[in-house]
């Protein structure tokens, strides 16, 4: 059965509860969650989340797993300002603490920008603050994301990400999440040979450290390095090859997560909606 689900908010008082059933509107049978904005760094309690009562709906429909993804304004890479990297490790490792007790196996990451100082200071930074979070105990994976390769951004190359897990001590604790949007954009060819990716991806990694998809349309050509995500069949990619990649037989069992963006509605075009109950109909429905 096709594994997907679309990244759901957590907030108001219903917080994780919420998220569930918004998982469960879209009828998705997976999830991605932020435990709060993606673009700061205030989170609540895990007493005031409301775990359990989320859990006992997840386990009600089935539901077994779900990701959550840290803020992309974390950036372990920044060697220019130490506060930026110090806020990045201790906020992780609160993340870590906090998607263990929601019950999530991984915490997807952005390796991080290395904002002028070269891809080499950049991992080595980053494996810096890897080694300071994961120790053989730590509960949850680090699941580093392929990045489009905008401005700075490291991991646009699984050869960067094999350099990440070379240096880092716990290695065992990371896993990738690759994101169909931002490989198209780093120049991989998901239109024409999502094989061959794997294929690259496995010499490099190994197709087992795969824990996620980022199931994205892109609005921009291959190797555009823009990151601007698009509704499936919207983009450049086209619905075809990301259908091919939601039901590959190599990623059965990896959640596969929408991040595309909500659209204008129809009768009041002001009013954005989300896609994802149509997107993941029509993925269930066509497939290749
Ligand atoms: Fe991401
Ligand atoms: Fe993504
Ligand atoms: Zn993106």
């Amino acid at each position: 059965m096709l594994l997907i689900g679309s990244h759901v908010g957590m907030s108001g008082k219903e917080m994780f509860l919420g998220s569930v059933k918004e998982a469960l509107s879209y009828h998705a049978n997976t999830f991605m969650v932020y435990t709060g904005a993606p673009q700061n760094t205030r989170r609540k309690e895990l007493s005031e989340l409301k775990i359990p009562e989320a859990k006992a709906l997840m386990k009600e429909n089935g539901i077994e797993q779900f990701i959550v993804h840290a803020p992309y304004i974390i950036n372990l890479a920044n060697s220019v300002n130490p506060s930026t990297f110090e806020l990045a490790v201790e906020f992780l490792e609160k993340e870590i603490t906090r998607s263990a007790g929601m019950g999530s196996r991984i915490l997807v990451l952005h390796p991080g920008s290395h904002v002028g100082e070269g891809t080499e200071t950049g991992i080595r930074k980053i494996t810096e603050g890897l080694n300071q979070i994961l120790t053989a105990d730590t509960p949850v994976s680090i699941a580093l994301e392929t990045m489009a390769g905008k401005g700075s951004e490291i991991g646009s190359r699984f050869e960067e990400l094999a350099e990440i897990y070379e240096k880092t001590v716990h290695s065992e604790k990371l896993r990738v999440c690759i994101d169909t949007c931002h490989m198209h954009d780093a120049g991989y060819d998901v239109i024409h040979d999502f094989d061959g990716i794997l294929t690259a991806f496995d010499k490099l990694l190994g197709i087992s450290q795969i824990a996620a998809v980022h199931l994205n349309d892109s609005k921009n050509p291959q190797g555009a390095r823009k990151d601007r995500h698009a509704n499936l069949g919207d983009g450049c990619i086209g619905f075809e090859a990301l259908s091919y990649v939601a039901h590959h037989p190599a990623l059965t069992d990896i959640p596969k997560i929408l991040e595309t963006p909500y659209i204008p509605q129809a009768e009041n075009p002001d009013k954005k909606v989300p896609p994802y109950k149509e997107e993941i109909a029509r993925l269930r429905q066509e497939k290749p």
